[in-house]
């Protein structure tokens, strides 16, 4: 696999960041996925904002250009010869030489890393078919869920304790209140009204959320954004999650109780199919 690392497109064994980079010592960074179809890029705009908008809320500076970005991720399809899988980018605060809770001084060059990833049949996936289970957990993250930082060790232990348990993934709940699911947001349908949590700083502001909201207006679906519990999305109807990696994955269990006959549900399977065709369509 090629590589890239802060301007350099290298084999992925010899890329190489410092020790003392706050993204491994702090988890002072952030990320974003997206995904390859066709060999092209899905919604690569709304990645790119969102990234502008991590860094901004952490005053860390950009690594460079939305246009030289675009250039980087088409260049590391070409390279891996990727048609269906994701780019993973990173950057991190970088570092001066040593390690200090104090950040670097401010002309302290960002490092900015990105690999690709493989995925043949992402698109035409046989989880989607048959639907994840989930389990909950307690969401005990930290209060500033909405911007995308690597810190995604409890999210990991999430997913653990549901393959623990014999499931796929895990919602989170704080307050009585479902956040989003380890590394998806999370959706409920019932009687054909789509419920889902509003945007705060509560969940991540989901990049295939945003664009399966629309187009689910656009196909005249109701959706109500608000708060609810572990216990009404086990009375639904049918329920799903979203992520730039998993598109629209149904869910058929939660907690132990089926939903509907056990399959995915209609409203699910329709948003998978409309968002994998436009999303397929604007692809860049
Ligand atoms: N929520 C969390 C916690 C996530 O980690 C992710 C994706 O990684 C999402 C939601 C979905 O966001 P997106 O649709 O932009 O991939």
């Amino acid at each position: 696999r090629t590589v890239y690392v802060n301007g350099e497109y290298l084999p992925e064994t010899e890329a190489k960041v410092s020790i003392f980079d706050r993204g491994f010592l702090f988890a002072d960074a952030v990320y974003e996925v997206t995904s390859v179809l066709d060999g092209k890029l899905i919604d690569f705009d709304g990645h790119a904002v969102r990234l502008q908008r991590s860094l901004d809320e952490l005053e860390m500076a950009s690594p460079c250009s939305k246009e030289d970005l675009l250039e980087v991720h088409r260049k590391l399809v070409e390279l891996n010869g990727i048609d269906e899988g994701l780019i993973y980018l990173q950057v991190t605060r970088g570092s001066d030489g040593d390690r200090d809770f104090v950040f670097p001084s401010e002309d302290t060059p960002p490092s900015l890393v990105l690999f690709t990833q493989n995925k043949p049949g992402l698109a035409d996936s046989p989880a989607a078919k048959k639907g994840a289970k989930v389990i909950s957990i307690e969401d005990i993250r930290w209060g500033r869920r909405d911007i995308k930082t690597v810190q995604l060790l409890y999210p990991s232990m999430g997913k653990m304790m549901a393959k623990k348990a014999g499931c796929d993934d895990a919602w989170l709940v704080e307050d009585g209140y479902v956040t989003e699911g380890t590394s998806n947001n999370a959706y409920f349908v019932k009687n054909g009204t789509i419920v889902t949590r509003p945007l705060s700083n509560d969940i991540l502001h989901g990049i295939t959320r945003k664009a399966v909201l629309r187009m689910a207006q656009e196909a005249q679906m109701k959706i109500e954004e608000r708060l609810f519990t572990i216990e009404e999305a086990q009375g639904a109807d049918e329920a799903f999650t979203t992520s730039a990696s998993a598109f629209v994955m149904p869910v058929i269990e939660i907690d132990g109780v089926q939903l509907g006959d056990g399959t995915p549900g209609p409203i699910a399977r329709r948003l998978r199919e409309i968002y994998l065709e436009e999303s397929r369509n604007a692809a860049v």
